[in-house]
């Protein structure tokens, strides 16, 4: 039998760590072994595999349970269902739908009939999340980025059972298969999935060598990505479909690309509008000028009246990015003016600022003492 690594010290957290940090290492394990990260380091990709086995059990509380309790997962014996379904199926039937019909009794005699075990519910696969790095411009112009997305497949050995092959899951002796318990007596008892088995019914003895158990494997899928023209750092894009496969049936789960964009030395997001911070020289505040300010696709001529104050701000309407979900619809650039001023001036910069000083000479401060004007 395969050596079964434990998956707290492949993720190093503690056996107590709660399942918010159990998320974080394994987020942080899985960025810097990512297989986009590290192409052809096959060490780094073996390392990524064992993570995501890790987080596979750990990642989910009942999972998680039933590894804390003993040795391999023994819940969800089959999550990928019809794997092993049908008469002449990976494992002794008999005793098994049995289990199954108790477990599922609603279901006996409709849907699927015929031998074997009977259909079990079947379940939405898990939604799955990818962090995306793009450039302000790519982030402003939309683009096509391929994604390696790690995800679970029916693992191929011991067709999603998590049986070793030639092996079969037993009864659960907590519950005789009923996948739930009892608590208390007569009217006010509760039941309550089984503590044993996590609900399943069965307990796998002999876990499968590849899967440990699980009846999943992880596998890295490829896929090409529209990042739509607009995004911005956090967005969330969802690929409808892209999730991890439906169990026993169910529809696929979603893939939601979250994106980082790289800031910009020249625009900073507002919303959905852009600012850009314009100096004006000294006598261009006071004058007025026309002056040219960078857009996203080059630049226009703007008009600044004259008197303008720093911290003015003049919009270029629909220069902005594109709004997310509205493709015709842009937002705004703003454009908000500071005053450049020299640290130092020339001789005759000095000379100028002297005869100004003698024509511009009045006391701005002086409403900033409303009592000495008073007296
Ligand atoms: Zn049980
Ligand atoms: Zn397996």
């Amino acid at each position: 039998m395969a050596t079964v690594t434990d998956p707290y010290k492949v993720l190093g957290v503690d056996r107590k760590a709660s399942q918010d940090d159990i998320k974080k290492a394994y987020r942080k394990l899985a960025r810097k072994y990512h297989p986009d990260r590290n192409p052809d380091d096959s060490s780094a990709e073996a390392r990524f595999k064992e993570i995501s086995a890790a987080y596979d059990v750990l990642g989910d509380p009942e999972k998680r349970k039933a590894h804390d309790r003993g040795g391999a997962f023994a819940g969800g014996a089959n999550p990928f269902g019809s794997g092993a379904g049908g008469p002449g199926g990976g494992f002794d039937a008999s005793g098994f739908s049995d289990i199954l019909s108790n477990l599922f009794g609603n279901s006996r005699g409709g849907g699927r009939g015929g031998p074997g075990p009977s259909a079990p519910r079947a379940e939405r696969g898990r939604d799955l999340e990818a962090e995306v790095r793009l450039s302000f411009q790519d982030a402003v112009a939309g683009t096509q980025l391929s994604l390696s997305v790690p995800t679970s497949a029916m693992c191929g050995t011991c067709r999603g059972t998590g049986a070793k092959p030639g092996t079969n899951p037993k009864v659960c002796p907590r519950c005789q298969g009923r996948g739930v318990e009892q608590q208390g007596q007569g009217l006010f008892s509760i039941s309550q999935p089984c503590s044993l088995c996590g609900g399943s019914g069965a307990i796998i003895e002999e876990p499968c060598p590849t899967c440990q158990g699980t009846g999943a494997v992880r596998t890295v899928k490829k896929y090409k990505v529209n990042i739509p023209a607009g995004v911005r750092e956090g967005s969330r894009v969802r690929l409808a479909g892209k999730g991890e496969p439906g169990r026993n049936g169910g529809p696929p789960g979603d893939l939601y690309v979250i994106t980082h964009v790289d800031a910009s030395p020249v625009f900073a997001r507002k919303g959905e509008h852009l600012e850009v911070e314009v100096p004006l020289t000294i006598p261009e505040a006071l004058r007025g000028a026309e002056i040219e300010v960078p857009t996203l696709s080059g630049s226009k001529r703007l008009r600044v009246k004259p008197g303008t104050k720093p911290g003015t701000v003049q919009r270029l309407r629909g220069e902005g990015p594109p709004k997310l979900g509205d493709k015709k619809a842009r937002g705004d650039i703003h454009y908000r003016f500071v005053l450049d001023v020299p640290d130092k001036l020339t001789r005759e910069q000095e000379a100028a600022v002297e005869e100004l000083s003698k024509v511009m000479n009045g006391n701005p401060r002086a409403k900033l003492f409303p009592r000495k004007a008073a007296a």
